[in-house]
């Protein structure tokens, strides 16, 4: 398969340059310049099946033409060790628990396939050890970390701002050890993606080291997220009203979101979709008037959503070929600010006994406002409630338990390099350790 870049101005590039790169030349998204279309029996029989051996179907025909099965099976069999269980919630409503991976949100899918699949990578072309830099402000840093953790070929430098990640948050990526750095910054989030940023720009490091990203706008890292759409399909294919499902994502970066609708591209029968907003509103302004206004972000209780110019935007209009119409048809979208997040982890709670985080109330919210008579809902739980335990507990007015295994990671060892705000630095410490 080759991959075509949005913005139309880069050569076209195979699977293995798209993932290396992310990004195309041109600054443009990586499309693939075909999507398969599965036989419509796959979807009469995909209810019996489960979701490893979906994911792997899904897999070969968005990869197979790049990537031997076998080690295609390998890579979905690595990444999919754990549940992702469909809950009801009440009448019609059900969560698609996607927060059952190692760092208890749904980040982890698409992090770990990737991983597996520049290994893959690597191996293959007998070249030298890739090292991933990334700059986090809390969740990317440990999704990416843990995906990457004791996978062959790889390095991974973890930037973040000192003093400005939560404990939980910073315990997940500081204390893996193995071929996960850590590099504490004296600074902001924006000094270290702007650290980043440089090291890519850097010739010297270039030459010296394979320097990527693993960035959201990577193939193998929001591609592989579809496996859900498709899981969450089966588990109701049986029922009468199959064909009248509808899936609520919470969104940020819209890659999740993306995801779905090549699922749906390949022939999978959701009736629609919903984005769910924070207010960080700048898709559902985008639905609601066809015209894209990326505007600075806003700090709000679903933090993971805080996005004010959606990376994967490019990519769902190039997607529905520039039509507006088409994206409206395909997506419906609606907004909530905190205090709405917080009515709804309450009173879904007191109703129903079912614990929403932030970032799935909102599209809880967005589902039981966009349902329409006879449809069935669901909606995307993309973290677990115990990463957000303060603002959830002040929500329920009771005490929340925190898995053990999220747990763990704070009784660990932390690890980190204390980094001043200094590209020289930063580069001193790449080559001496990769
Ligand atoms: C990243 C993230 C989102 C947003 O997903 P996008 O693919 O960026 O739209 C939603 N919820 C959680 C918990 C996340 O970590």
């Amino acid at each position: 398969m080759r991959y075509y870049s949005t913005n139309g101005k880069a050569p076209l590039a195979s699977l293995q340059e798209a993932v290396v790169k992310g990004l195309a030349p041109d600054k443009g998204l990586y499309m693939p310049e075909r999507i398969g279309r599965f036989p419509d029996p796959f979807f009469n029989r995909i209810g019996e099946k489960g979701l490893t051996e979906i994911a792997k179907e899904a897999a070969n025909l968005f990869f197979g033409e790049d990537i031997p099965k076998k080690a295609l099976d390998g890579i979905v069999e690595e990444t999919l060790d754990f549940n992702i269980p469909l809950v009801k919630v009440e009448e019609g409503i059900y969560a698609l628990e996607l927060f059952h991976g190692p760092t208890f949100a749904f980040k982890d899918v698409g992090a770990r396939f990737m991983a597996r699949m520049l290994s893959y990578f690597v191996r293959k072309k007998q070249q030298g050890e890739v090292s991933v830099l990334v700059a986090t402000s809390g969740d990317t840093g440990s999704a990416v970390a843990n995906g990457f953790l004791g996978v062959k070929g790889i390095r991974v430098f973890v930037l973040y701002p000192s003093g400005k990640v939560s404990a939980m948050q910073e315990a997940q990526f500081t204390t893996l050890g193995q071929n996960i750095t850590a590099l504490e910054v004296d600074g902001t989030f924006d000094d270290c993606q702007a650290l980043v940023k440089a090291a890519f720009m850097d010739s010297e490091l270039n030459d010296r080291l394979h320097l990527t990203s693993a960035n959201s706008i990577n193939v193998a890292r929001f591609l592989p997220q579809s496996f859900y759409y498709y899981w969450a399909y089966a588990q109701l294919a049986s029922r009468p009203s199959a064909d009248q499902v509808i899936i609520a994502v919470p969104s940020g970066n819209l890659g999740n979101l993306t995801a779905g609708l090549f699922a749906k591209q390949t022939g999978l029968p959701i009736k629609r979709f919903i984005a769910a907003n924070n207010r960080n509103d700048v898709f559902f302004q985008y639905l609601r008037t066809g015209e894209y206004r990326p505007a600075p972000s806003i700090q709000t209780l679903a933090n993971a959503m805080d996005v004010g110019a959606p990376s994967n935007f490019d990519r769902i209009v190039d997607l529905y070929d520039s039509s507006h119409a088409s994206i409206q048809q395909a997506i419906d979208g609606f907004t909530y600010n905190d205090e709405a997040i917080k009515t709804a982890v309450r009173e879904v709670y007191q109703r129903t006994g079912y614990l929403l985080d932030p970032h799935g109330a909102c599209a809880y919210m967005a589902l039981k406002e966009g349902l329409q008579h006879g449809e069935t809902g669901v909606f995307l739980a993309t973290a677990h409630p115990a990463k957000f335990k303060e603002t959830v507990e002040a929500c329920i007015d009771n005490p929340l338990e925190v898995p053990e295994r999220l747990k763990a990671f704070m009784s660990r060892e932390k690890r980190s390099l204390l980094l001043p705000n200094d590209l020289h630095e930063l580069k001193k410490v790449l080559i001496a350790r990769s």
